[in-house]
This record gives C-alpha cells, sequence and structure tokens, in this order.
C-alpha cells in the first residue's frame, strides 16, 4: 500500500503547477509541494477525499503513491519576487506530509522550500507524521523562528497501524522533535483527531507526559468517522479531554489551544 521512492532507482513522479504559495480557507498561507500522500490516513484523510472528488486521483492507492511538484522551487522563487507584501508565515502542508516516510524527494523540497522562505523572511509552521529532520535545526540554512510540529493522537502502534498505516512509529516522531527542542527549536504537538473510546481506549495523560518539553498543544476530536458517535457521552469524554489539555498546559506552562 505504501510506495517507497528510493530517488535513484525509482524517481517519483512529477506534476507541474501554475502556482504554488496560496491562502487557505483557513486563514492562512500553505504550500503543498506534493499531490498525493504515502501516510495513506484512514480517518479518512479530508485532503484525499478532496482530491478523489476533485478528480485529482483515482482512488486510494494512486493517492498513496505521490507526485511532487516538479516546478515547486522555481514557482515559489518567482511569486516571493513578485510578492510585495510577504506572507507573515508559510504552513507546510495543508494537504500532504512534508517529511513523508520513505519520500526522501518530498523531505529535500520541504528543506529548499522552507530556507528559500526564511532566505525572504518568512517562517514556516510544519506539521508532519513522519520524521521532522535534524537539519532544521541549523540557523545558517533556517534563520527564522520557525514552528515544529508532530501529529500525535496515541502511542499504540496497533492504532498506527491500522489508521496512520505508511507514517512514522510515535516514538521516532517524538524523538525527532525532542531532537529539534534540545537544538533551542520551537516545538509543537498536534492532536486531532483525538479517538474516543469507541475506538480505543487510552489515556490523554500518558501521551501529554511524552510531550512535556514542547512549546505549544493543539487539541481537537474526531469529528468525521462513523466510529465515533456524535452522542452525549462523546461530547462529555472530549469535555473531560479539553479539561486534561488545559490543565497539563496550565501546569508546565505551555501555549494551548483546544478546540
Ligand atoms: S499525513 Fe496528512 S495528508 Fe498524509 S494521509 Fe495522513 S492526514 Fe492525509
Amino acid at each position: 500500500m505504501v510506495a517507497v521512492g528510493d530517488p535513484a532507482t525509482n524517481p517519483l513522479e512529477t506534476i507541474e503547477r501554475k502556482s504554488l504559495l496560496y491562502k487557505s480557507g483557513l486563514g492562512f498561507h500553505c504550500i503543498n509541494h506534493a499531490l498525493g500522500c504515502s501516510h495513506g490516513c484512514r480517518y479518512p484523510c479530508y485532503a484525499f477525499l478532496m482530491a478523489r472528488h476533485h478528480g485529482r486521483v483515482r482512488d486510494y492507492s494512486q493517492w498513496c503513491r505521490p507526485r511532487i511538484v516538479g516546478n515547486a522551487l522555481s514557482l515559489l522563487d518567482r511569486e516571493l519576487t513578485r510578492k510585495r507584501v510577504l506572507p507573515p508565515d508559510v504552513h507546510l502542508c495543508l494537504t500532504t506530509d512534508p517529511f513523508m516516510v520513505g519520500q526522501p524527494e518530498v523531505g529535500a523540497m520541504s528543506l529548499a522550500i522552507i530556507e528559500r522562505l526564511n532566505r525572504s523572511g518568512v517562517p514556516c509552521s510544519l506539521l508532519t507524521k513522519g520524521r521532522l529532520s535534524a537539519e532544521l535545526a541549523d540557523r545558517r540554512r533556517f534563520p527564522c523562528d520557525n514552528t515544529h510540529g508532530i501529529s500525535l493522537v496515541s502511542l499504540d502502534e496497533g492504532f498506527r497501524r491500522e489508521w496512520e498505516p505508511g507514517a512514522a512509529p510515535y516514538a521516532e516522531r517524538i524523538a525527532a522533535l525532542r531532537r529539534l527542542h534540545d537544538a533551542g527549536c520551537r516545538t509543537l504537538v498536534h492532536i486531532e483527531p483525538y479517538p474516543t473510546p469507541s475506538v480505543i481506549v487510552q489515556d490523554l495523560s500518558e501521551i501529554l507526559a511524552e510531550v512535556t518539553f514542547v512549546d505549544h498543544i493543539y487539541f481537537g476530536g474526531w469529528n468525521y468517522s462513523s466510529r465515533v458517535p456524535r452522542d452525549r457521552a462523546a461530547e462529555e469524554f472530549y469535555r473531560q479531554q479539553r479539561s486534561t489539555v488545559r490543565s497539563f498546559c496550565a501546569k508546565h506552562g505551555t501555549d494551548c489551544k483546544v478546540e
């Protein structure tokens, strides 16, 4: 199911785009320099549903074989040069993953994009279910105060194999994040979509205990799966989880956003 791109023997297919940097409906600027994602999340992945709906991918197996935007760097260079007002920051990525497991070409292009944006003074926020590159700690190459984020909704590898089958094991995501924290980088954990006990019984405090070092935590529920009921018990469950996150953040001095 998961395509592993060895650039030497099996380079990723490329696509060309007419533009790269855009302001999303969520109000922030984004770059998505690949179509598809070999992490193949089954929550389901909203980006996959949209890509299939608009005919950009045929099916799940094609989604899991990402195609890289071959002209991303030249487009970005042109767009940054032409803009009179640069965006305050840029997010990587909204509809794919910047550090996709087994796709070194995507990771290398992510680093080149971040470097180019930083050279123009534009900081980046990064979010991955892969392993953040240790190179991001190099302040000569990445001089802006970038935010380095991982998605983390469980510590259970059985859950990951079922719901995020191509993504990095949780311990490896956390280790890469910690390495950047230890090097003085700003870090974030994005806990969404957090599963209800109907999907997995787990203790949110144990997840939070693994990331006491991070600067910012975002928490959100799981709103779009038939496995997650929309009833009073689920509402009460999420009320309790939000309270757990708020208490944790207050205790550790962590920036906090819960939804
Ligand atoms: S990592 Fe993100 S973009 Fe990739 S499949 Fe999972 S939810 Fe979709």
